[in-house]
């Protein structure tokens, strides 16, 4: 059945804030970070037993610049990061990040010194699932989680609280804080981004 038939003759009123925002809601781009073994639970919540293709968010492509949904499953070592937060980087505005498992959320078991312990102190995070690993129905209740932001209208909040600046500024301010990054490499928190535009 087609939307026509549903109207039928009649019409529909909305706004267009609001016809955009159901519009991503339905379609969110995962980009994929898996290193290790929650990264076999998304490959599964992909499968056709789970199908996140019922929620709109199947088309995982591994291009960055296509993306609006980073899901981070598995452990990041210190080595990792800096690729970690140039593809996050890469990813155009709105964009959204699951952090999936124990491990990416805050380092699971792994105390040590080459493990991040939890990416959220390098890149933001929206939706954490916990879990050793979690299962394929915690990150569709995670996606599911990131469409009540998206139609929730949270975009303009989240973008705003990332940059610090709301609406017109915010490619400037982002343009300078990635030069910052880049002159502070080194501090905690901040790691350098490999050289090249992002
Ligand atoms: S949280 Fe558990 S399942 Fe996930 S990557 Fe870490 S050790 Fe593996």
């Amino acid at each position: 059945m087609g939307l026509e038939d549903f109207l039928g003759n009649g019409f529909v009123a909305t706004r267009v804030k609001d016809l955009l925002a159901w519009g991503r809601k339905n379609s969110l781009w995962p980009m994929p970070f898996g290193t290790a073994c929650c990264a076999i639970e998304m490959m599964s919540t992909m499968s056709s037993r789970y199908d996140l293709a019922r929620f709109g968010a199947e088309v995982v492509r591994f291009s960055p610049r296509q993306a609006d949904m980073m899901i981070v499953g598995g452990r990041v070592t210190l080595k990792m990061m800096p690729v970690l937060q140039r593809i996050w980087l890469q990813m155009p505005e709105p964009k959204w990040c699951i952090s999936m498992g124990a491990c990416a959320s805050c380092g699971g078991v792994f105390d040590t010194y080459t493990m991040i312990q939890g990416v959220d102190q390098f890149i933001p995070v929206d939706v954490y699932i916990p879990g050793c690993p979690p299962r394929p129905e915690n990150l569709i209740d995670a996606v599911r989680l990131i469409q009540d932001q998206v139609s929730a209208h949270e975009i303009q909040r989240i973008m705003d609280e990332r940059t610090g600046v709301p609406n017109v500024e915010r490619l400037q301010h982002m343009h300078a804080l990635r030069a910052e990054q880049a002159a502070s490499a080194g501090k905690k928190g901040v790691l350098p981004i490999i050289g090249g535009d992002a």
